[in-house]
C-alpha cells in the first residue's frame, strides 16, 4: 500500500485516498474481486486505475459509454499513464496498432466497449496477454429492470471462466438493492468484497423553489452565482430547451441545444464545445448527460419537473463531480404539478406501470413540498441514513415558514365540491375570491355559499394551497385531460376537520440560494479572482493546443488552490493537490510564471483573515468606506474596524483613511490620550465607549479605532 500511496502522489497529485478506496485497492492488490457501489464524483476510476499501474499486466476496462472511454484514456496519458482504447470509432490501422501494443505488453490500461471484449477474437487476444486485472464499469447495465440495460452485459460472467486467475471489480453508482443482487449473480461476483458508499454529494446544494416566472428566477440564480460558470438545465420539450438556449443567448450567455429532434452532428458538436469550452450552459432535455463526466459542471437547473427521484438525483448529479461547490437548482410551480399528474394519468401503459409512475411522482412531488431537510429525504429514498439536517439545502439554510392551512384547505376542497368537481385551478379561485365575470353569472356560482369566502388570500397564495393540495395527494386531476379537479379519498378526513395541515409560505426571494455564495468565495477570494481568470485562459489555451478538454489540464479546485496560496517554485507547486509529477514537469513553470504576473498587491500580502482582506482588496481599488460597506453589505463601523488593523500593521496610512481636518483629528488623538492618561487598565470597548462619549458622540466608532490604530 505504500507504493499505491507514492502512485497516489506523484502521478495523480493527491495527497489521500477519498471515501473506501484504499481498502478496494487493497482487496484488488491481494487478487480479491470486489463489488463498488460509489457515487459520482466519488473517485471510482482510480480504484482500478492505481492497481491497474501496480500488478503486472494489463488492466482491461469495460465500458459501455464510448464519450467516458475516450476521456479517461486523455486524462490518463496526461498523467504520463500508457492507456488506450478499442471500439468502434477508431479506424482499422489504429485498431490494429492498439492490439499490437497489447500484445507486446504495453499498455498500463485497456479500455474496451462489452460487445468488442465479448468476441473470439479479442477473448483470444487477451488470453495471450498477462492481465492485470478486469474493470466492469456501469456494472448496473446487468440488471434488465434498469433504464440502462445492455444485453451484453449479462455475458461478462463469461470472464470469470476464461480468466480465473484474474482479479475482477465491478463499478457503479446507481444501484438498489435487486439491482446489486443481480450484479453479484450475473458476473459470478459471489465471492466478492462488497463496498457501498454512501450516496450522498455533500457539495451539492439542493433549493427547490416554487413560485411564478420561473426563467426570470433562473436567470438571477445564474447572475448572481454562476455569471461565469459551465451548467446544465433541463427542460421537458423540445420547444422549450430551443427556447431557453436562444433566450439565454440574447442575455450574453454561450448556451447550446440539445434534443434527440436534432441532427446527431450539431448534438455531437454542441457537446464538444460544452466539453472543451469553460463556461458553456446546455440546455437539454433528460437525453443529455449519460456518460458525460465533465468534472466541473457548477450547476444543474430544472426548469421542469422531473419524474422521480432517482431522475432527479441522477440529474442533480451531474454538478460538482470535481468535489468542489456546485448548486443543484429547480424551479416549479402549480402548473408543473398539473401537467405532469395529467401526463401520468393520460399514459397508456399497464395498470401496474401506471401505478409505479405514479407512486415515484408523489414521492417526487413530495420532495418539493418538504419543510424538512431534503437531503435527509433524498437519502432515505436510497435507504441511505443520514443523520442530522445536512445545513446545506434550501430548507436547512432558510427553513420555510408553515402556516396552520387547514382552514383554506377547507375552503378550497368545498368550493371544488359545490362547483362539481369539473372546473380548473383558476376558476375555483376566482369563484373563492368572489370575482364577477361572465363565467361565474352563468353558472350562477356566484349563489353558492362558497362564493368569495376565500377574500382573505391573494391569488398567488390560493394558488400556493392549491398547488400543495395537489401535490400533496388531496385533489387529484382529471382524467379526460381538461385540468378539473377532483377531490380524492384522502380529502375527506381534512374536509371533516380531523386532521391539522401545515402548508409552506411562499418564499418572498427565492433567487438568493443563500450562502451558496459564501461557500463560493471559500474557494475562491475575490482577491485572487484576477489570477484565477489568468490561470483558466493559460489553461484554455494550454488545453487547446493539446485538443483536449481544459479540465484534463487542470480541474477548477487546482487552479483555484493555486490562486489562493501562489506558489513560488516548482517545489511548492508539487504541494497543490492535482499537481502530480508529470503536469508539473510540463506545465508548472508556465503557470508559475502567470502567477508571478500577479502579484499580490504589497497591502494584501498580510496575515489578516479573509473577510479583513476583502475588505482591503475592495478599498485597494476605491478608497471609498461608506462604497465598500455598501457593496459587501457589511457596517460602516466594520469596514472601518477591518482598515484599522491594516493601520496598525502599517499597511494604510490612517489620514488616508479617515476623512477628517487636523483640528478634528488633534481632537481624537488628545481625548484618547486624556482617556489612556486616566485609567490604565480599560478593555479596549470601554475604552472606545468612554471616548466615544468624551467626543459628545459625533465620531463614527470606526473612525475612533482607525485612529487609535495609528498610536
Ligand atoms: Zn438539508
Amino acid at each position: 500500500m505504500q507504493r499505491a500511496q507514492q502512485i497516489l502522489q506523484d502521478t495523480f497529485g493527491y495527497n489521500e485516498f477519498r471515501h473506501h478506496q484504499s481498502d478496494i485497492i487493497k482487496a484488488l492488490l491481494t487478487g480479491e474481486d470486489a463489488l463498488v457501489l460509489m457515487p459520482t464524483g466519488g473517485g471510482k476510476s482510480l480504484c482500478y486505475q492505481l492497481p491497474a499501474l501496480i500488478r503486472q499486466g494489463t488492466g482491461v476496462v469495460v465500458s459501455p459509454l464510448i464519450a467516458l472511454m475516450q476521456d479517461q484514456v486523455e486524462a490518463l496519458n496526461e498523467l504520463g499513464v500508457r492507456a488506450a482504447y478499442l471500439n468502434s470509432t477508431l479506424d482499422a490501422e489504429t485498431q490494429r496498432q492498439t492490439e499490437q501494443q497489447l500484445l507486446n505488453g504495453e499498455l498500463t490500461l485497456l479500455y474496451v466497449a462489452p460487445e468488442r471484449l465479448l468476441t473470439e477474437r479479442m477473448l483470444s487476444l487477451l488470453s495471450q496477454t498477462e492481465l492485470a486485472l478486469f474493470a466492469i464499469d456501469e456494472a448496473h447495465c446487468v440488471s434488465q429492470w434498469g433504464h440502462d440495460f445492455r444485453k451484453e452485459y449479462q455475458q461478462l460472467g463469461v470472464l470469470q471462466q476464461r480468466f480465473p486467475k484474474v482479479p475482477r471489480i465491478a463499478l457503479t453508482a446507481t444501484a438498489d438493492k435487486r439491482t446489486r443482487q443481480e450484479i453479484i449473480q450475473q458476473l459470478n461476483l459471489g465471492n466478492a468484497a462488497v463496498f457501498v458508499n454512501s450516496f450522498d454529494r455533500p457539495n451539492i446544494r439542493y433549493t427547490i423553489s416554487e413560485g411564478q416566472n420561473a426563467k426570470q428566477r433562473l436567470w438571477s440564480f445564474i447572475q448572481q452565482y454562476h455569471s461565469q460558470d459551465a451548467g446544465i438545465i433541463y427542460c421537458l420539450s423540445r420547444k422549450k430547451v430551443e427556447q431557453t438556449a436562444a433566450w439565454l443567448c440574447e442575455k450574453g450567455r454561450d448556451a447550446l441545444a440539445y434534443h434527440a429532434g436534432m441532427p446527431a452532428e450539431v448534438r455531437q458538436s454542441h457537446q464538444q464545445r460544452f466539453l472543451r469550452e469553460d463556461g458553456v450552459i446546455i440546455v437539454a432535455t433528460i437525453a443529455f448527460g449519460m456518460g458525460i463526466d465533465k468534472p466541473d459542471v457548477r450547476f444543474v437547473a430544472h426548469l421542469s419537473l422531473p419524474k422521480s427521484i432517482e431522475a432527479y438525483y441522477q440529474e442533480t448529479g451531474r454538478a460538482g463531480r470535481d468535489g468542489s461547490a456546485a448548486n443543484a437548482w429547480m424551479a416549479y410551480g402549480l402548473n408543473d404539478v398539473i401537467t405532469l399528474r395529467k401526463m401520468m394519468q393520460d399514459s397508456d401503459g399497464e395498470e401496474q406501470y401506471k401505478r409505479i409512475a405514479h407512486h415515484k411522482l408523489d414521492a417526487m412531488l413530495g420532495l418539493c413540498e418538504l419543510t424538512t431537510c431534503r437531503r435527509q429525504t433524498l437519502l432515505e429514498y436510497f435507504d441511505d441514513q443520514l443523520e442530522a439536517p445536512c445545513g446545506n439545502c434550501d430548507t436547512c439554510l432558510s427553513p420555510p415558514e408553515t402556516w396552520n392551512g387547514t382552514e383554506a384547505a377547507q375552503k378550497a376542497l368545498s368550493c371544488v365540491v359545490r362547483t362539481g368537481q369539473r372546473f380548473g385551478v383558476n376558476y375555483v379561485i376566482d369563484v373563492l375570491s368572489g370575482e364577477e365575470n361572465e363565467r361565474i353569472e352563468k353558472f350562477q356560482h356566484n349563489q353558492l355559499s362558497t362564493y368569495g369566502i376565500g377574500k382573505d388570500l391573494n391569488n398567488s397564495e390560493w394558488r400556493g394551497v392549491f398547488r400543495q393540495l395537489i401535490a400533496l395527494g388531496y385533489l387529484d386531476v382529471d382524467l379526460e385531460g381538461y385540468g378539473g379537479l377532483r377531490l380524492s379519498e384522502q380529502a375527506r378526513p381534512l374536509l371533516r376537520g380531523e386532521i391539522v395541515l401545515q402548508l409552506r409560505h411562499q418564499q418572498k426571494d427565492v433567487s438568493g440560494t443563500a450562502g451558496s455564495k459564501k461557500s463560493k468565495k471559500k474557494a475562491l477570494r475575490s482577491v485572487d479572482e484576477e489570477l484565477f481568470s489568468a490561470l483558466r485562459d493559460l489553461r484554455t489555451s494550454i488545453a487547446k493546443e493539446h485538443g483536449v478538454p481544459p479540465y484534463i489540464i487542470f480541474h477548477d479546485s487546482t487552479l483555484q488552490e493555486m490562486a489562493n496560496s501562489r506558489p513560488d517554485s516548482l517545489d511548492a507547486m508539487r504541494y497543490i493537490s492535482g499537481v502530480g509529477e508529470q503536469k508539473l514537469k510540463k506545465y508548472g513553470s508556465d503557470f508559475l510564471n502567470v502567477i508571478q504576473a500577479h502579484p499580490l498587491a504589497e497591502i494584501l500580502n498580510n496575515n489578516f483573515s479573509d473577510t479583513v482582506n476583502e475588505t482591503l482588496h475592495h478599498y485597494s481599488q476605491e478608497c471609498d468606506v461608506e462604497r465598500i460597506a455598501q457593496q459587501r453589505n457589511i457596517k460602516l463601523s466594520t469596514v472601518y474596524g477591518h482598515l484599522a488593523e491594516a493601520i496598525a500593521g502599517g499597511f494604510l496610512e490612517v489620514r488616508k483613511v479617515v476623512d477628517l481636518g487636523d483640528a478634528e483629528f488633534n481632537e481624537i488623538v488628545n481625548a484618547l490620550e486624556m482617556v489612556d492618561d486616566g485609567e490604565d487598565n480599560l478593555p479596549q470597548q470601554k475604552r472606545l465607549k468612554a471616548i466615544f462619549d468624551a467626543l459628545d458622540q459625533s465620531y463614527d466608532y470606526g473612525v475612533l479605532k482607525c485612529v487609535q490604530a495609528s498610536l
